[in-house]
């Protein structure tokens, strides 16, 4: 058992961190200072330069995310930007200036104030975070008028130490690495917050939603932050301290041994050619996954580039953001999802339809259907991108034959105007689907006439088949992958894939999980996609295994009646066979 104060939180990024505590100054309080009605045009004159000061300030800092190749850093940033030269924020504290004759700090404390008031009270998760965007602009400008340095900048003491803050920004969370913070811990903020995605790909541990953590801690406290199991640790003892620090060398040398490993094209023992592929979210993710093993992008989430930005990127973006992929990948293949937004994807440059129960409502190609503006504009994208090398787009959410044909209708519509345009494009482009309903996997058979290739989203159809949404904390005990009803699931989109002889893979986080790799090789599947740093473990696994092995698992399997009858099986076969791949995080 770990001793010292345990808090528990969420977890958000992987890992274990060891380190004094660094509590991050809290949102700036500013007061209101009054000032005589003759000084109203200069404070509006002195608010103006630090909104201009401020924007050069994140003008030199995005392009500098961009040259170190930092794309989400560089759009975050662009957002950002945005946000801070809206009229929102300037008119509205320049009206408070000469309404009430008040300083321009205390007016943009008040305006920043009433605008993260109004996100924190939006029922969405995803909307309520972007919040701290608001709040991060706002510290900056207060920061800016006030003279004062960024909130996270390099200083001695942050050396090798933990962050501990009321909220971590997305701008502080690409700062982290150079500030020398090695480890966070906030109270508040969600594992769909861009601040977490940041902090995934830094691969830096990262817990969130811990309260009363900042009471609990002053500077200097001995902290360990657990990343992997949403656990903090406030003073712990040397046993304690000696446990986590094992178990966090166990892991680094873990993944290194793993990706040793990782070289060339992953087969089975017996030879079954398996291909290993990456999901990613930008262009810049690409070099990293091709040095962990990746072969190819079985998974491009178009939806970062929509996010967060008042307007919506336009064709000749999309385009560049695609060719970078491919050219990164330089002759590898890349598959694109189209626009995934609805559910708790929100971008602010469009009205989606929220309805008491939005993952069930306008989402993906819902919403492909009823803007088919915005839907034709990223296909032009694609279809021109496809020209540069090997692309394949997919649809997220199909439900159906019928909707697949509308979206096939759509895509031989954009393929007319460019062929008329006279624009470049692949004329055998590949069209596959996503199967992330119960309906879909179902009907792969059918689905086969007009697709060319599947790709299971385990995260969706897990959601879908158990009718327990996936952001919801409290029915996360209900996602079971081995499951007997989820397994019958499975086996019949990939029956039903394989029979028609269109390639299917499983691109959810269940394809990511070495426990897993037997059971989804041993019916069938032959390309698991997944977040780049689980590729090392799950290659070590089929390059150690032979394809009868998985089958006769398999066989073994299917037969059970309950996930837990099922779990004691595969996680015994798995643990036995390969502790140093299945055994990431054991029980402190
Ligand atoms: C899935 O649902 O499994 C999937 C890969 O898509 P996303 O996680 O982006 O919804
Ligand atoms: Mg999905």
């Amino acid at each position: 058992m770990a001793t010292g104060l345990k808090l528990s939180g969420v977890a958000a990024s992987d890992g274990v961190a060891i380190g004094p505590a660094r509590l991050l100054v809290p949102p700036m309080v500013v007061i209101d200072r009054r000032i005589s009605r003759d000084l109203v045009p200069a404070e509006v004159t002195r608010l103006r330069q630090a909104v201009t000061s401020t924007d050069e300030q994140l003008a030199l800092l995005s392009a500098r995310l961009e040259s170190e190749h930092l794309h989400e850093g560089h759009l975050i940033l662009e957002a950002h930007r945005l946000m801070l030269r809206d009229d929102e924020i300037v008119e509205g504290a320049r009206r408070l200036i000469e309404k009430d004759e008040i300083a321009a700090e205390g007016a943009v404390r008040r305006v920043i104030d009433g605008i993260a008031a109004t996100f924190a009270r939006m029922e969405d998760p995803y909307l309520r975070e972007r919040g701290a965007d608001v709040e991060a602009i706002g510290d900056r400008l207060l920061r800016t008028l006030l003279g004062l340095p960024a909130a996270l900048q390099r200083s001695p003491l942050a050396s090798a130490a933990i962050g501990v803050g009321s909220l971590l920004s997305p701008i502080d969370a690409l700062h982290l690495p150079r500030s020398g913070l090695v480890g966070f811990a906030a109270e508040r903020g969600g594992k769909t917050s861009h601040a977490a995605i940041i902090m995934r790909a830094l691969e830096i541990p990262f817990v969130v939603g811990v309260r009363g953590l900042c009471a609990a801690i002053r500077s200097g406290d001995k902290l360990v932050v657990d990343g992997s199991r949403g656990e903090v640790i406030v003073g712990p003892d040397d046993d304690t301290m000696a446990m986590y620090e094992q178990r966090r060398s166990r892991e680094r040398s873990r993944a290194q041994t793993l990706k040793s490993r990782s070289i060339g094209p992953t087969a089975t023992r017996d030879g079954v050619r398996i291909e290993l592929s990456a999901n990613i979210e930008a262009p810049s993710e690409v070099a990293g996954a091709l040095e962990l093993g990746a072969e190819s992008v079985g998974l491009f989430r178009t939806e970062l580039l929509y996010l967060d930005r008042p307007e919506l990127p336009s064709e000749e973006e999309q385009f560049q953001d695609a060719v970078a992929v491919l050219s990164a990948l330089g002759g590898r293949p890349a598959t694109f999802r189209t626009l995934d937004i609805g559910g708790e994807k929100l971008p602010l440059a469009v009205t989606v339809p929220g309805g008491t129960n939005p993952s069930l409502g306008v989402r993906a190609m819902r919403f492909a259907f009823r803007r088919p503006d915005i839907f034709r504009t990223q296909l032009r994208a694609l279809y021109r991108a496809s020209a540069v090398g090997p692309l394949r787009i997919m649809f997220p959410l199909v439900s159906g034959i019928s909707e697949l044909d509308e979206a096939r209708r759509l895509c031989a519509g954009v393929a007319e105007e460019l062929a008329r345009e006279g624009l470049d494009f692949d004329r055998n482009l590949e069209i596959g689907v996503m199967i992330e309903t119960p309906s879909a996997a179902l009907t792969t058979d059918h689905l086969a006439g007009s697709a060319s290739f599947f790709s299971i989203g385990t995260n969706d159809l897990l959601q879908y088949t158990f009718a327990a949404d996936r952001e919801n904390e409290d029915v996360a005990y209900l996602y079971h992958p081995l499951h007997p009803a989820f397994l019958r699931l499975l086996k019949s989109a990939i029956d039903g894939a394989n029979g028609a002889g269109k390639p299917i893979s499983v691109c959810g986080d269940m394809a990511g999980d070495p426990a897993f790799t037997w059971v989804l090789l041993g019916l069938g599947v032959r390309n698991l996609s997944m977040s780049p740093r689980l590729v090392p473990a799950v290659k070590s696994i089929v390059g150690a295994s032979r394809l009868d092995e998985m089958e006769a698992l398999v066989a073994r399997v299917l037969p059970l009646r309950s996930e837990t009858e099922v779990e004691d099986l595969v996680m015994g076969v798995m643990r036995e066979r390969f502790p140093l791949e299945v055994d990431s995080t054991e029980k402190v």
